[in-house]
């Protein structure tokens, strides 16, 4: 009988950080081998919603882990989950498994029941502990609230790095080792969670100042907003850890600022709470009164395309798709706007749509991205309708037209207010002034205003129906916080 060396696994999901980790925590308390891997799983990562800026993400976060550790203790492995686990119960006595449970798309969740169906074969146990306050298996949203402001108010958990050292397993596995490294890319945010904490701390005490008079702009946004999205997303951050440091630290700002700041992180939360719930938010509308209508929209390649590389003729939707293309961030109305557009304006089916632009954020995360792409369609029956006016808007949160100019330099000769709307420029002063816009379309692809009067006709059509009203209900049982009527 060949000798079996006992080890513990702590896999590394959405969580690449050292401290307010309780599957680490735990595995360190056996006081025995442990091996650190995160796992680089092709059929998952080679497709949308998944995107090479995501794996660079990952790759700064594991940098980072190791450099915090001192040496390298954490594996990132090219490997499918079950042949991973398969290869480590034929090497090892696999005495646990330590994660977090991933609220995540449906390719995950099925990987993770073959993963537990596997481990329980073999008499392994896994433990899995909730993850930033959302709770699986939940019926309603009673006491949700009060729950999530309990676990938030408890002091992150320290994880002792000597320990980490002392423990720590050499790879392995030298064959899987994911070899690729990255250049600094010249926009996307960098991972990992030495970075995620200065940049937390520098919109606590400086940036903050600006929020809510920056929020709304597409360029404002850009400094003036905390930028700790892909942080929260990839868990270089857990949310008490940003919770706790702004509670701590002495807050620029005002209270106002900081106060909506603070609301967004309860709203992180209760968006991924409402997709653990309801994973179907991935596939189809949530209400499914709204099934209908998406099934009737026709698939059109060219709108689509249009859409997403920044020709739709309307210069702020056209200037936020390529500059999301090209850096991995949008503010909070800019991806509204869009997403209105795409569903609304181009009446596109949603799910295609949800998928690329999931793959352009760098700080994808399920439970935001799929409820909010759904919320800002107007399928949900709950919320209010909400048509945006991408003229207004561009006129508005883009009054001297920089942002539009920085990602449309074909627009650059055309003075304001005209690059607001090109079309709106009389033929004869084109020809007088010889503006060259290139292949940029004088026209929008679609006519903006019967196209929203056609969207709106449809969407509050189908609001008022019984059987909309009926799902909007369940989905408030359900899903929303009773106290706060809407979410
Ligand atoms: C269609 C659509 C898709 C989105 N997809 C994602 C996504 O995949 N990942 C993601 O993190 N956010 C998503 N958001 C929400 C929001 O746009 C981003 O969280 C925000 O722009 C990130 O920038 P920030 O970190 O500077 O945010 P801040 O304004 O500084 O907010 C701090 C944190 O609060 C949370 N937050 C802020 N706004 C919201 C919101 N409306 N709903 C839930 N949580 C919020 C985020 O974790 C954010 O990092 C989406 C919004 C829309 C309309």
């Amino acid at each position: 009988m060949t000798f079996k060396r006992d080890i513990h696994i702590v896999w590394f999901k959405r969580d690449f950080r050292w401290h307010d980790h309780a599957p680490i925590r735990s595995a360190l308390a056996s006081g025995e081998n442990v091996l650190f891997v995160a796992l680089y799983e092709p059929s998952l990562w080679n497709e949308q919603p998944y995107d090479e800026r995501h794996e660079r993400f990952l790759w700064d976060s594991i940098r980072d882990l190791n450099e915090i550790a001192g040496k390298e203790v954490v594996y990132f492995l090219k490997v499918e989950a079950l042949e991973f686990f398969k290869r480590c119960l034929d090497n090892f006595r696999v005495k646990a498994v330590y994660s977090h449970r991933e609220t995540g798309i449906g390719k995950t969740f099925v990987r993770d029941k073959d993963v537990a169906s596997l481990l329980n074969a073999h008499d392994v146990s896994w433990n899995e502990w909730d993850y930033g306050g959302v709770k699986r298996g939940l019926k309603h949203r009673r006491n949700w609230l009060k729950d999530w402001y309990d676990y938030v108010d408890v002091a992150p958990l320290h994880t002792d790095i000597n320990a980490v050292q002392a423990l720590a397993l050499p790879n392995p596995f030298e064959s899987w080792q994911h070899s690729q490294s990255f250049e600094p890319h010249p926009y996307f945010q960098k991972g990992g969670a030495s970075r995620g904490e200065r940049v937390l701390y520098s919109f606590l005490t400086e940036r903050i100042k600006r929020y809510a008079q920056s929020i709304s702009k597409p360029l404002a946004s850009r400094k003036g907003c905390s930028r700790i999205s892909p942080h929260l997303a990839w868990g270089n951050l857990s949310i008490r850890q940003v919770w706790h440091m702004a509670e701590v630290v002495e807050l620029a700002g005002s209270k106002r600022n900081q106060r909506a700041f603070v609301d967004r992180l309860r709203w992180q939360a209760h968006f991924i709470q409402k997709f653990e719930s309801a994973c179907s938010y991935e596939f189809r509308p949530i209400n499914s009164a709204y099934t209908a209508i998406d099934a009737s929209k026709i698939w059109d390649q060219q709108k689509f395309d249009a859409w997403k590389n920044g020709t739709t003729g309307v210069p702020l939707v056209d200037a936020c798709m390529r500059c999301v293309a090209a850096t991995g961030y949008l503010n909070f109305r800019m991806r509204a706007m869009v997403v209105s557009f795409y569903s609304q304006y181009l009446w596109l089916p949603w799910e295609a749509g949800a998928r690329y632009l999931a793959s352009t954020f760098t700080d994808f995360e399920p439970g935001i991205h799929y409820t909010q792409f759904q919320m800002q369609s107007g399928y949900t029956g709950v919320n209010t309708i909400r048509i945006y006016n991408p003229i207004k808007q561009s006129f508005d949160q883009d009054p001297k037209g920089e942002f539009i100019k920085q990602w449309l330099p074909e627009l650059k000769g055309l003075p304001l207010p005209h690059l607001h709307e090109p079309w709106a420029i009389p033929p004869m002063m084109w020809e007088m002034e010889q503006w060259n816009i290139g292949a940029y379309p004088k026209h929008p692809i679609v006519d903006l205003s019967s196209a929203r009067k056609h969207a709106s006709d449809q969407l509050y059509g189908i609001k008022k129906t019984k059987a909309s009203k009926l799902e909007a209900q369940l989905i408030l049982e359900k899903l929303v916080n009773p106290r706060a009527k809407k979410s």
